[in-house]
């Protein structure tokens, strides 16, 4: 069985799955295509009281749905909290303002009216990945609930407890049948469903490999993608930055939800003149790390989510050091039952390097010296990704500046990534394409429907 619940604290397992029968994926695809078609007859005002409620139910069943996540992939219990309080803001965002974001809108033009209608696409196919359980799923979920779009969830095979509390929180909230159908689908189903002409769209999150053969499915099947892949994500760091935010920012940038995540700071960029100070400050922070059972509130470092996560990353690390790089602190084994990696600093990473331009994706930093900000840029930008990035500076216009330079589809300035409801997420190259959030987000499966009457003229 693929499905499997793994607690990566104690390795114990906790549940395992079948795999969706084709019985159930029929049924999964009509239901959808039924709701889709009676929602056409339902105001946007009625789906927003019900993802109201979505929103409340979240926030009913927090402990609950927080501690499956923890369970499952490891995440520290108070990170696990914060993303059930993110989606059910997510939830309320999309609610409050999607009747706005779905008005038709007027285009001026010759001789004639012309009004672009905002219309549903039809059942989208969701497929996740298990770092942010929750949040993934309602990045997709609560703008598409809202646009009209039913939801078809594949969730990550590490997931699956995670999933079945997501959907079975979706319809105790009262979300009619279809709203969203958790299945667990391998990935021959995966291209079978992008096949089926009762889907009309398929969004992934995920690593690029993932994300190539969804994308290839979908091309192939003529229907619309969205991809938010992985990043390599710099993190800038100028002459005058303030020093105590730095060494704030900079390890929970890099350290947070055990590195786990796409828009993590991974190579940081330090001008000649701090890098010393700054080297000293990271690796004290990096030492202080807590390691211990995510559930205790008292741990501060996590777990990774998997056996075979931290095989990989132990894996770039080993080759990443036989090509030259240095261990400034680290990448020693830790002696504890779950999958812990201890967080490491890595140093002397050339362009050569095979790991130069590779997602790590765990408590890896790597560090590089630049002498000087057109440098810093050009390593920046020296990458095959370009999701997030950071740039840290005391002159905030200047700053500004140089955050238009990096190629990249987010950069947040003296903050470390973040992620709000209002805000565009998504990158550019190897990141993927699309957005999700936002108004942008909502808008990636409507229908932009050109309405075009002629003047009547005598
Ligand atoms: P992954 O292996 O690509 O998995 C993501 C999802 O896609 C899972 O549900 C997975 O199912 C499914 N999948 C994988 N290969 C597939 C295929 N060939 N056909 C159909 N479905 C497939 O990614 P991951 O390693 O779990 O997730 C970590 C990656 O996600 C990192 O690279 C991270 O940076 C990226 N990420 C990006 C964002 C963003 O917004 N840009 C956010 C979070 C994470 P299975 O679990 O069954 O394999």
């Amino acid at each position: 069985m693929a499905y499997k619940s793994v607690n990566p604290y104690t390795n114990e397992t906790l549940n395992e799955y079948e795999n969706a029968t084709s019985n159930e994926i029929e049924a999964a695809l009509q239901t959808a295509t039924d709701l889709a078609q009676s929602w056409e007859t339902v105001s946007i005002s009625e789906r927003a009281t019900v993802l109201h409620a979505v929103a409340s139910q979240l926030r009913d069943e927090k402990q609950a749905m927080a501690e499956t996540m923890t369970r499952e992939m490891g995440k520290l219990i108070g990170e696990s909290e914060d993303e059930v309080d993110s989606c059910a803001s997510i939830a309320d965002y999309f609610a409050d303002h999607a009747e706005e974001f779905m008005q038709p809108t007027e285009i001026e033009t010759k001789d004639a009216k012309a009004t672009v209608l905002k219309q549903a696409f039809g059942p989208i196919l969701a497929c996740e990945p298990w770092n942010f359980p929750l949040y993934q799923v309602m990045r997709i979920f609560a703008p598409n609930f809202m646009v009209g779009n039913p939801v078809i969830l594949k969730h990550a095979s590490i997931v699956p407890g995670s999933a079945r509390k997501i959907s079975q929180i979706v319809d105790d909230a009262g979300a009619p049948e279809g709203s969203l159908i958790n299945l667990f689908l391998d990935y021959d189903q995966i291209a079978d469903m992008i096949a089926d002409p009762r889907i009309a769209g398929v969004a992934l999150t995920g690593s690029e490999r993932g994300g190539k053969s969804v994308a290839k499915a979908a091309g192939e099947n003529l229907k619309k993608s969205t991809l938010e892949l992985g990043g390599n994500d710099a993190f800038v760091v100028l002459e005058d930055v303030d020093r105590e935010l730095l060494y704030k920012v900079a390890p929970a940038a890099r350290l947070a939800n055990s590195g786990q995540t796409c828009t993590a700071s991974k190579r940081f960029i330090v001008p000649d003149a701090l890098y010393d100070d700054f080297m000293d400050a990271l690796i004290v922070s990096f030492s202080e790390m807590k390691m211990g059972d995510p559930l205790d509130r008292t741990t501060t470092l996590a777990p990774m989510s998997s056996e075979h996560g931290k095989e990989k990353l132990q894996k770039q690390v080993d080759e990443a050091i036989a090509n030259g790089a240095e261990v400034v602190y680290g990448n020693e084994s830790v002696q504890a039952e779950g999958q812990f990696f201890m967080p490491t600093i890595l140093t002397d990473i050339t362009p050569e390097n095979p790991i130069f331009d590779q997602e790590l994706f765990g408590p890896v930093a790597q560090v590089f010296r630049v002498h000087s900000e057109k440098e810093a840029i050009q390593l920046a930008n020296n990458s095959q990704y370009g999701l997030g990035s950071v740039v840290m500076s005391s002159d905030l216009k200047h700053a500004e500046e140089v955050a238009s330079q990096i190629k990249a589809g987010m950069t947040f300035v003296n903050h470390g990534w973040t992620s709000l409801p209002e805000l565009p997420f998504g990158g550019i190259r190897n990141s993927g394409y699309g957005r999700e959030l936002s108004k942008q987000g909502l808008m990636t499966f409507v229908n932009e429907h050109l309405i075009y009457t002629a003047e009547n003229k005598e």
